[in-house]
């Protein structure tokens, strides 16, 4: 008990320092300054987000454990983000939809998002494991492909995107925001048996892997990644996946992600004005 109490005062006391490093030293020895503090300077309404819908109706990417095609699940996530992100004030927020096969449909849909000038590209797909990893049940009367081992969501970022730190910026502010719904990461991509499905961790808490290969995020002129909402292979998994509740959850995060986001990236016009004064200046020929 003294322990508990112990390690109780000990958290208390650095959650306190914390508090009060964040509110700057005006604030020292005072009251802690609310979080909040920081004025939200996101332009909601003016703020371009893609939602890219994974995968195309004819190839339509994983199947999961009940025989339903990885797109059907894409679309109604990636519809359901797209309205939800209008009724949060972000207007101009699109729904990306191709027909056109890969590898020329990935490509255009980069190219799409580069030419709308998007500020943040999401990419919404739902997991699957190698085919090695998969087992064989009886559903509906029909053989399917199960595993039911690696649950949970999945967080991609390519290095050799044009905003590296934007899209890990934005990764983690999904991370955090899925968890504080109570989802969690799968970690499987680190284990040996993904061979070369096998990632590198870049966020061990927000659950970012980096996968530089991945066209929509390398073609992208803007912040991008692809989230894996989840695994529907997983038998258990799917039907959450399929259930509107865990889709109202998902696309709450995404939302809530992109607000944070938007407000992380705001500045104040003054500083946008400085900073394209000065670029001029550099672009100018020396004299
Ligand atoms: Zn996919």
């Amino acid at each position: 008990m003294v322990g508990l109490r112990h390690a109780g005062r000990t958290v208390c006391a650095v959650l306190a320092l914390g508090l009060i490093a964040a509110a700057g030293p005006a604030a020292r020895g005072e009251q802690p300054a609310p979080v909040a503090a920081k004025p939200d300077l996101c332009q909601r309404a003016k703020f371009r987000v893609v939602i890219d819908v994974g995968h195309t109706i004819d190839v339509p990417g994983a199947i999961s454990a009940r025989g339903i095609p990885e797109y059907a699940f894409n679309l109604q996530l990636a519809t359901q983000v797209k309205q939800d992100l209008v009724a949060a004030g972000f207007d101009e927020a699109t729904l990306l939809i191709t027909a056109t096969a890969p590898w020329r449909g990935l490509f255009e849909r980069a190219q799409r998002a580069n030419s709308m000038h998007a500020e943040l590209f999401i990419a919404i797909h739902h997991d699957s494991v190698p085919d090695n990893l998969l087992q064989t049940w009886q559903y509906a009367g029909q053989q399917e492909h199960y595993n039911d081992d690696y649950p949970g969501y999945a967080i991609f970022i390519s290095n050799d995107n044009a905003d590296r730190a934007g899209s890990l910026l934005f990764g983690r502010f999904l991370g955090k925001e899925l968890q504080a719904r109570g989802l969690q990461y799968t970690p499987h991509y680190t284990l040996p048996l993904m061979g070369h499905r096998r990632r590198e961790l870049i966020d061990a808490k927000a659950g970012v892997y980096r996968y530089d290969q991945l066209i929509v995020l390398r073609e992208t002129h803007m912040p991008a990644v692809l989230l894996e909402a989840g695994s529907i292979v997983n038998r258990q998994e799917e039907l959450q996946l399929a259930s509107p509740e865990r889709r109202t959850l998902t696309s709450a995060a995404i939302v809530a992600a992109v607000g944070d986001f938007c407000a992380a990236r705001a500045k104040p016009v003054e500083a946008k004005a400085t900073t394209a004064v000065k670029r001029v200046n550099l672009a100018a020929p020396p004299r």
